[in-house]
């Protein structure tokens, strides 16, 4: 008998001891397939097979579990890129030394998790990303797990009855409408400056980012790098035919948003100012 040739696949490549049990299963079967070199064993009791996400082995093999932003990225949530792999340390890992390129995140707020995978649930995941993300950042994490309906405001109100008023701001301002990280961003600063914009607007058959006012619009891109040149040449057809109707187009990057973003308050700032950002009469509906 070998192991189901099944089981990497539902588990990120990295499977513990309990769940290939679980899955039918057996030590014996582990232990052949360690010896055959089909599986590998990363520490007592979790073992990869060579399809394993690299990040996963690390933080498996690194004494923790993936966890954080890191293990909310598996799930396709949008979180910053910081370069790291973001783990929540087991019994094994004590103290604050863990390897470069690795951080050690702990749950917040009570919470305590049993470890059943390789990488934490979405609830568990959230819980180790409010006590390591600045409130800004963790309301576009929130923002995103909400628009992607992996978990509900109810549950999260739930997560976090009992946690700091920081946190409790962070999910107040998410309203699980944007599409990405940086829209969230997006929002956030602009109501702090007292701009009230509207997000995922229609004009006519196309849904702009925001609307700010009666005809500014904010496109903002969502990926550190453009590499699709259909999606470059979409964006700037729509430009020009927004720009045809009376609208002012202004396109965010990622680093903008995220780097520069002093530099792009002061331009629309600057567009507000004059009014610029108000529909006058000489511009058709
Ligand atoms: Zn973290």
């Amino acid at each position: 008998m070998q192991l189901r040739d099944d089981l990497p696949a539902a588990h990120v490549g990295v499977l513990s001891r309990s769940q290939i049990l679980t899955a039918g299963g057996t030590d014996r079967e582990i232990r052949l397939a360690v010896a055959a070199g089909t599986i590998r064993r990363l520490r007592a009791g979790w073992y990869a097979w060579p399809t394993a996400e690299p990040d996963v082995v690390r933080a498996i093999a690194a004494g923790g579990v993936v966890s954080c932003v890191t293990a909310l990225a598996v799930l396709g949530v949008w979180v910053p890129a910081d370069g790291r792999v973001h783990l929540r340390r087991s019994r094994r890992l004590r103290g604050p030394g863990v390897a470069a390129g690795l951080s050690a995140c702990d749950l917040s707020h009570r919470r305590s998790a049993r470890t059943t995978s390789a990488v934490d649930g979405v609830l568990d995941a959230l819980a180790a990303a409010a006590g390591c993300l600045a409130s800004d950042m963790l309301t576009v994490v929130i923002d995103s797990v909400l628009h992607l309906g992996l978990a509900t405001r109810d549950e999260l109100e739930q997560l976090w009855a009992h946690a700091p008023r920081a946190v409790r701001r962070a999910l107040d301002a998410a309203d699980g409408t944007a599409e990405s990280g940086t829209e969230t961003l997006v929002r956030l600063r602009l109501l702090r400056l007292g701009l009230s914009v509207e997000p995922q607007v229609w004009i006519g058959r196309k849904r702009v980012d925001f609307l700010l006012g009666e005809r500014l619009i904010i496109e903002v891109d969502s990926r550190a790098w453009h590499l699709d040149a259909q999606a470059y040449e979409r964006d700037r057809e729509r430009d020009r035919q927004l720009a045809a109707l009376g609208y002012h187009v202004i396109r965010l990057t990622y680093s903008q948003v995220l780097d520069d973003w002093a530099s792009v308050e002061a331009d629309i700032l600057a567009i507000v100012s004059r009014g610029d950002h108000l529909r006058d009469a000489a511009v058709a509906a």
